[in-house]
């Protein structure tokens, strides 16, 4: 048998390949404590190879395990000059559970065993204190007979609660010495009669009995739920600690607190915690007595009047902060620590990483390098990228009450509050008066986007991850919550309800697109600060990548935030979300509606200035850059009027009575608006648009360079490609405006024309299509949706469902089903590159926002990813990440 047993300060353990795979997180580190010489309460970890030993062995302990229980007892028994069970002076324990990773609160702990009628007299004669005696005694029982012999907990509550009442106080501290003493009476017969047994006075059979508990622990029912919600596998097994008890409430030179070694919310470099005189770890946390700070210093920013640990204990405070440079000096990271001071003896109960924000990560991980502590990769694969997006957008203040009412898809990040309104008009009209708004709609389209401008924020009750809502939304970078199907809309009363509350027009509420919460009544916010550690992080981020990161943008000021945040260029600059302008919408519609070619051309006349004018305004933001311009592409039925007043407007501009319009909108009807008429398909069917769409392209640059301005390079992208034939036209189209162009200003013309790749025959045929293609550019939000057969507007309604019953980990239109989709992208990729070895390979869909999606765009070789402006940042520093964990 391998060694099952290693005490605190075992050297031998510093071998172990996994530590924390067998020793388990809290001994791991206990251990490394005690080997670092720190002052370590002596104590020894049963190893998780035990816990699998003990479920095989009919859930006993193996002999030899229990013969190494008994010399490691002695060894603490040396170490303390206490013996277990003496009635001088009594050694008492603590036995605890510790998995490979902290399980809070699910499995077993024991505190004070050793603990019986004598060894209590003991205790309270060496301590001089009666009433500590005791009342450890009293817990001793309560916390034993629930958890080893199964008596149930409150039984014991409300025999205390019982005695109070008679006694007439309210307090447990009001309760002493002698109250004690009935009750621990009262406690061993409320067992007798529950168990028919005496609690056990014998301290080993106590010892083995906590032991195995905490052992049969890993199997309780809770701690089963916890696993498989956290995808913990049932093998691991949990390890269990035994370590002497040592108390921080055995008078006023006695303390214990929890500590940070550096400010886990700002990341400030100096220790943070609380602690409390004469008290156990769990009044820190109970909040029942209010915590002292450790350092004058945050005694001083707090303006609390208590005395620091600093002040109050100056020679302990002196050893703990040593300690604390110890600390992060072995582990090179931030440590969170719990310690216990007895009778002015420090002691350290345990360490781990500290949890952190966002914020506090990235100010760490670069203090960390400045000092050596770390290298700069290492500080690049300490941040969560998706964190990211707390430092960008607003968040909720955390500190204050929140009335959530509902919830739906955490679609695009950030906080907001305002007043209820329910049509885009409306949200542009409070704008203009200074109003912040919340949009509400069913979903949303093309017409509501001057309102998703003007809102402060947007709730939809339909629709995914990549609906309108959510990438317009994300676009823009407002916050929006989509598809909360737990609210009922009713536009002709102006309300909306969530379960029982009804909220009305002009009401306030407040969304967080970060979890998809709606909430009753104004949130305050926190807005973000961008700090040079941010960008500093960055800059190392950007050495180690070989992705390059683009945006998805369509407008100036999209494109101005995108290259701020550090985008090299735009990988999807989608034409028809620049007609959602009011004045252009009327020609979009037009020229959708209109029944002739010469009504159509009409229509694109009006519409080539603004496109031309858009597209100057991006090259030149995007100087020296790519800038992918996908030819249109729209949904048709997010463009068709609605609104009898638009039906009227469009027919008056094309000299139609608003029957006919109503017709020809049947006539265009389609069951299947995502798999119908758009994308090329249009384009074959009216090449006129797209000849429209390359010459306000080619007459930007060339304006441009007139102007001589540095323009964009220009890459012409055609969207819903299926067929090597569709693409050969297209191309041919482009070609021949861009000849006419180049005649026309007598210069030459520098883009290169590729495809989307975005439903499954396009990814099969990449060989054929690659031919006619300088790039690929892989459209996965079209792609997801055509190879799952998937609405992408619909699948909100069911795909909790699908992530409940653990047929999706993940919503797949947020990140990439690798299996699947990602090997229909693998496929054109590889077969692209066959027959055009230098084709530019990229990914626009939603994906490319998405952390785990771009490890995979990088594993798969693409050259660049291209997200929303907002998560650029994100995608630089998951870039990074994935080139270093190749
Ligand atoms: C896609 O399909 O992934 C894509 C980027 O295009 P759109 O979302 O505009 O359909
Ligand atoms: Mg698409």
């Amino acid at each position: 048998m391998a060694k099952v047993i290693f005490s605190f300060d075992d050297k031998s353990a510093k071998k172990l390949k996994n530590k924390k795979n067998i020793l388990g997180g809290k001994g791991a580190n206990l251990g490394e404590m005690g080997r670092l010489g720190l002052p370590v309460p002596p104590g020894f970890t049963i190893t998780t190879e035990v816990c699998d030993l003990f479920y095989k062995n009919k859930k006993k302990l193996p002999r030899k395990v229990l013969q190494n229980i008994e010399s490691e007892l002695k060894n603490i028994e040396k170490k303390t000059q206490k013996k277990f069970g003496d009635l001088k002076n009594p050694l008492l324990v603590s036995v605890r559970s510790g998995a490979r990773i902290s399980m809070p609160g699910m499995m077993d702990t024991i505190l004070n065993l050793g603990l019986n009628d004598r060894t209590v007299e003991s205790l309270k004669k060496r301590t001089s204190n009666g009433r500590f005696a005791k009342d450890s005694y009293r817990r001793f029982i309560q916390m034993y007979s629930n958890v080893v012999l199964g008596v149930e907990g409150h039984l014991f509550e409300e025999l205390i609660d019982n005695y109070k009442l008679t006694k007439g106080v309210l307090l447990d501290t009001d309760l002493d010495e002698s109250d004690w003493d009935g009750l621990i009476i009262n406690f061993k017969e409320l067992v007798k009669k529950e168990k028919k047994i005496n609690f056990p006075q014998d301290v080993k059979e106590q010892l083995l009995g906590a032991i195995n508990a905490v052992f049969l622990s890993w199997d309780s029912q809770r701690a089963k739920t916890y696993r498989k919600l956290n995808q913990i596998p049932d093998h691991w097994g949990t390890a269990v600690n035994v370590q002497a008890m040592v108390f921080g409430n055995m008078g006023d030179d006695c303390s214990t607190g929890v500590a940070f070694t550096r400010n886990p919310s700002t990341g400030e470099n100096s220790f943070f915690g609380e602690f409390l005189i004469n008290a156990q770890g769990e009044d820190v946390v109970a909040g029942t007595r209010t915590p002292q700070y450790i350092t004058k210093k945050a005694k001083k920013d707090s303006g609390s009047k208590d005395p620091s640990m600093e002040e109050a204990m100056p020679k302990v405070y002196k050893e703990l902060a040593k300690v604390f440079l110890k600390l992060e000096r072995h582990y090179k990271d931030m440590q969170d620590i719990e310690f216990t001071v007895e009778n002015n003896k420090l002691w350290m109960l345990q360490t781990r990483s500290g949890k952190r924000t966002a914020k506090a990560a990235i100010k760490i991980a670069v203090d960390m390098v400045r000092e050596k502590l770390i290298s700069k990769k290492e500080a690049i694969k300490r941040i969560d990228p998706n964190t990211l997006d707390t430092l960008l957008h607003p968040t909720l203040d955390e500190k204050v009450e929140k009335e959530v009412i509902a919830s739906g898809l955490p679609a695009s990040p950030g906080a907001a509050s305002g007043k209820v309104v329910f049509t885009a008009d409306e949200a542009e009209k409070l704008n203009g008066m200074m109003q912040d708004t919340i949009l509400v709609r069913l979903e949303t389209s093309p017409e509501d986007i001057h309102g998703m401008h003007a809102a402060k924020g947007i709730l939809t009750a339909r629709g995914g991850m990549t609906s309108h809502a959510a990438v317009v939304a994300r676009g823009m970078g407002r916050p929006c919550v989509s598809g909360s199907s737990e609210i009922t809309i009713d536009y002709e009363l102006k309300q909306f309800k969530a379960g029982d509350v009804i909220i009305k027009e002009g009401d306030i509420i407040t969304i967080d697109g970060g979890s998809g919460k709606v909430m009753k009544g104004l949130v305050p916010t926190v807005q973000p600060e961008i700090s040079g550690y941010f960008s500093t992080i960055m800059k190392w981020a950007d050495k180690f990548r070989k992705l390059k990161v683009r945006t998805n943008a369509e407008t100036e000021v999209d494109s101005k935030t995108a290259r701020e945040f550090g985008a090299e260029g735009i990988g999807l600059c989608r034409t028809e979300h620049m007609f959602f302008d009011e004045e252009r919408i009327l020609s979009v519609r037009q020229m959708i509606l209109s029944k002739s070619k010469e009504d159509r051309n009409s229509a694109l006349d009006k519409l080539q200035p603004h496109q031309k004018e858009d597209f100057k305004k991006i090259f030149k933001v995007m100087s020296g850059l790519p800038v992918t311009v996908r030819l249109l592409d729209p949904p048709l039925h997010e463009f068709l009027p609605k609104a009898d007043k638009d039906i009227d407007e469009v027919a008056r501009s094309l000299n139609l009575s608003a029957k006919e319009i109503k017709d020809r909108i049947a006539e265009l009807h389609e069951e299947n608006p995502m798999l119908g008429h758009r994308g090329c398909r249009l384009g074959i069917s009216f090449p006129e648009i797209y000849e429209m769409q390359c010459r306000a392209i080619f007459e930007a640059i060339v304006e441009l360079k007139k102007q001589k301005v540095k323009a964009a390079f220009v890459e012409i992208m055609i969207p819903l490609v299926s067929t090597e034939s569709e693409l050969k036209i297209l191309r041919a189209l482009v070609n021949k405006i861009a000849k006419e162009i180049e005649k026309e200003n007598k210069l030459k013309l520098e883009y290169m024309v590729g495809t989307m790749i975005e439903l499954p025959r396009a990814a099969l045929q990449a060989k054929s299509i690659s031919k006619h293609a300088d790039f690929f550019s892989f459209g996965t939000n079209d792609l997801t949706q055509t190879t799952f057969g998937i609405s992408r507007d619909d699948s909100g309604k069911f795909l909790n469902d699908y992530i409940d019953n653990k047929i999706f980990d993940v919503d797949p239109f947020v990140s990439i089903d690798q299996n699947g989709v990602g090997e229909l992208v693998e496929i054109a990729s590889s077969r692209g590159r066959k027959t055009n070895k230098n084709i530019k390979l990229g990914i626009c869909g939603e994906h490319g926002g998405d952390p785990k999606s771009i490890e995979f765009c990088s594993r798969t070789g693409l050259n660049y990813v291209s997200c929303s402006p907002f998560r650029v940042p994100v995608a630089r520093l998951a870039a990074a990440q994935a080139e270093l964990s190749k």
